[in-house]
């Protein structure tokens, strides 16, 4: 049996156990919580280990943090939560959207050789060593920079083995072109994960990913727009068509994150994802397994989407 990377070190695929494969700690931007931790609201450590620990209580044993340098990734806090809560905590590097200007011009094999010191020798100072690929696009297309970030994990994969995950905009079926860069790549396409799949219920346009060999990210709960009984119905659905040893069913969730400013000044005690999903990495253990053994899914149904596929997407066994 394969390993992965764990932000505290190789976990043996048989220790993953109920995995959630797109979570986040925290996201801000880079640098942020360094520069200007008070943004983030008080006792960030304190608050992600007892969210991590009510996780862990209930069963979630694995999470891969999806936060990647844009996003503010803070290997160090990243540790603390995973020896503090118990959960296995696997880190991603590779890129999100947000590349800044001076950067434009940086080329894929500069950036894949960065990912792949980040993959074998660790993030820059610490010993925390990425365990996954992430590469993005949204509704803009994939943009040439974006397209340098996508080649640049491609070739990463192709040199460590370790798999990808990808943000993707389903309404715009952006996956098509991604999809279309990696096998231009020659990265073999069952060791990517096109994220954010049931942000629409198009399930031909599902299939068409599935088809290619890609698992799916279904990791919007509850999310917006689409209704969580929607995404849950699109879910079994995708099962009944037989694609369920695919499926890979997270939340998105983000428990530490900036604190707006409301209208009148003041500062909000919860930002606007805990307000949005109170149960914050529990929502689907309460909610959506539930509703899925209603829809007549099995016991054993459950183990596949939360044990097996994460085990062998992640391990690549
Ligand atoms: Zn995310």
């Amino acid at each position: 049996m394969g390993t992965i990377t764990g932000v505290l070190g190789p976990i043996d695929g048989r220790d993953l156990g109920f995995t959630l494969m797109h979570e986040h700690v925290m996201v801000c931007a880079s640098g942020l919580r360094a520069h200007y931790p008070d943004l983030l609201g008080p006792d960030q450590e304190t608050r992600a280990v007892a969210a991590l620990r009510r996780a862990k209580e209930n069963g979630i044993d694995t999470m891969v943090d999806a936060t990647t340098f844009d996003l503010g990734r803070d290997p160090l806090l990243l540790k603390t939560v995973a020896a503090e809560s118990g959960v296995n905590l696997i880190n991603v590097t590779g890129w999100w959207l947000d590349v800044p200007r001076f950067m434009h011009g940086v080329g894929p094999n500069q950036m894949a050789r960065e990912f792949v010191r980040d993959i074998e020798e660790g993030f820059r100072g610490t010993d925390v060593k990425a365990g996954l690929l992430k590469c993005a696009a949204d509704s803009e297309g994939v943009t040439p920079m974006l397209e340098v970030m996508a080649r640049a994990v491609a070739r990463a994969h192709l040199e460590t083995g370790v798999p990808i995950m990808v943000h993707s905009f389903p309404t715009g079926q952006v996956a098509r072109r991604q999809i279309e860069i990696f096998r231009d790549e020659g990265v073999d396409l069952t060791r990517v994960k096109i994220d954010h799949s049931n942000d629409t219920t198009d399930t031909e346009y599902l299939e068409w990913i599935l088809d290619q060999g890609c698992y799916l990210g279904l990791d919007r709960y509850p999310g917006r727009n689409v209704s969580p009984h929607m995404r849950t119905l699109t879910l079994k659905r995708l099962m009944d068509m037989g694609y369920a040893d695919r499926l890979c069913p997270a939340h998105d969730c983000i428990c530490l994150h900036i604190h707006k400013e409301n209208p009148d000044g003041s500062i909000p005690e919860e930002h606007e994802f805990q307000r949005s999903n109170p149960e914050q990495y529990l929502y689907i253990k309460r909610f959506v397994i539930p509703d899925l053994l209603e829809m007549g899914a099995t016991e054993e149904d459950v183990d596949v989407l939360f044990v097996d596929n994460p085990r062998r997407f992640l391990t690549g066994d």
